[in-house]
């Protein structure tokens, strides 16, 4: 079986884990901060795992609180609101220097630690420089571009796609396909129940409004006896113009509002 290049990266990463030589500071940049996230677990498990063999072994008392999110030296930091401000690193930085309870190393997992703000970020790097022992950061993050250099140079960066792309456009590809017969059928309803469901990101509309130009050339081509081609056509176009506009950096909630009314 071949070995994908992310596989071999979450293997020479986690790796580092089963022998006890993670860096005290290390980046994962996924655009999947789910995957990981559930990466940065397993590397947190691998590390504190009390078992001899099958390392994770899943069962230990150290898997069963990290799964359950109560172990004490192993600490998630999400995003509260739009950021994470420099409080929650000013806490971060109290309680690394506290020694750890269970395990042999305490980890903070830092999700979406692209919303640290300046602020938090320059706290953050204080840590950085003078690293309490035993101590291992894992900050997750959808593109290291928003974190500052000098923090970036401190830790060691593992890049994984996370499969997102494909995902999101199979998740798109279905969603599109709805939205297209809703449209075909003229089910205003419908279509309103759908287009609700949008969240609010560049990437997924772009898909989205993407595969629902590409359902509906599809549609024009194989079915158009049972299309009124007229309509179709102009769809079509003004779904060509719609996925011009969400290239350029025009507000996403007045392009569903078009691609709603174009549908
Ligand atoms: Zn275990």
């Amino acid at each position: 079986m071949s070995v994908s290049r992310e596989e071999q990266i979450l293997y020479n990463f986690q790796n580092l884990a089963t022998k006890n030589k993670l860096p005290h500071a290390l980046i994962i940049e996924c655009l999947n901060q789910e995957k990981a996230l559930n990466e940065a677990i397993k590397t947190v498990k691998i590390s504190l795992c009390h078992s001899n063999e099958n390392i994770p072994c899943g069962i230990c008392t150290s898997c069963v609180k990290i799964d359950s999110g109560s172990h004490p030296d192993v600490k998630i930091i999400y995003p509260e609101g739009s950021s994470i401000k420099v409080e929650e690193i000013r806490y971060i930085r109290q309680d690394a220097y506290i020694v750890s309870n269970e395990g042999r190393y305490k980890f903070y997992i830092i999700k979406f630690s692209d919303y640290l703000t300046l602020q938090a970020q320059n706290a953050f790097i204080k840590i950085l420089e003078e690293p309490p022992e035993n101590v291992i950061f894992i900050l997750l993050c959808e593109s290291s571009v928003s974190l500052l250099g000098t923090i970036l140079s401190r830790c060691e960066i593992f890049r994984i796609s996370g499969d997102f792309k494909k995902e999101l456009n199979n998740e798109c590809f279905k969603l599109a396909k709805k939205l297209m017969h809703a449209s075909i059928k003229e089910d205003k309803l419908e279509i309103f129940k759908y287009i609700s469901c949008i969240p609010g990101d560049r990437m997924y509309l772009k898909s989205l409004i993407e595969s629902i130009l590409e359902n509906f050339i599809i549609a024009f081509k194989y079915e158009s006896l049972s299309l009124n081609l007229e309509k179709t056509i102009e769809k079509i176009d003004k779904l060509t113009y719609i996925s011009k506009l969400i290239k350029k950096n025009v507000n996403l909630n007045l392009i569903i509002s078009y691609l709603s009314m174009v549908l």
